[in-house]
């Protein structure tokens, strides 16, 4: 349904905006107006996978992100997809229960197990210690290893 003809373009930022997005030019919001879910998010489909917008936008200036961990918008416009409006979330606590039941743990780890962490994701582990998440809840969900997070955590290494 949500068709993208673009397959084999390489996507950046800007195409995204020229494409997709037009400017609101009192709030500074780029609103999608392409196909949006019930809430009012901007959809789109990449090759085999549908994304949101607004996460999509982000993963492109950004980097890769952990499949959990939500992208928020500061402007509170679900269309939006101005990265300089969208900040990372914590993960839900959907999330962390699933972590800790255990039910999901292996299949989150897999699933991110190349990934690299990003200086935005070593800011925000540092937050979710502080938010009482545990340093083996962090390391499944980011699949990394335990030290790596207690590392990150106390400092030594990994600078902001
Ligand atoms: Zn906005």
């Amino acid at each position: 349904m949500y068709r993208n003809y673009w397959l084999n373009k390489e996507w950046t930022y800007e195409d995204l905006l020229a494409r997709y997005a037009t400017k609101n030019s009192n709030t500074g919001c780029y609103e999608w107006h392409s196909y949006k879910s019930k809430k009012g998010y901007g959809v789109l489909r990449v090759e085999i996978r549908t994304w949101k917008a607004h996460r999509f936008a982000y993963t492109l200036v950004h980097g890769e992100i952990v499949k959990y961990q939500q992208v928020q918008h500061k402007c509170n416009n679900p269309p939006c997809i101005n990265v300089q409006h969208l900040v990372l979330g914590l993960p839900s606590d959907n999330v962390k229960y699933m972590i800790r039941s255990g039910r999901r743990a292996s299949t989150v780890g897999e699933k991110n197990g190349n990934s690299k962490l990003k200086v935005k994701s070593v800011e925000w582990i540092r937050k979710m210690r502080q938010e009482g998440w545990t340093i083996l809840e962090i390391s499944i969900l980011y699949g990394v290893s335990k030290s790596t997070i207690s590392e990150i955590t106390r400092g030594s290494n990994w600078k902001i």
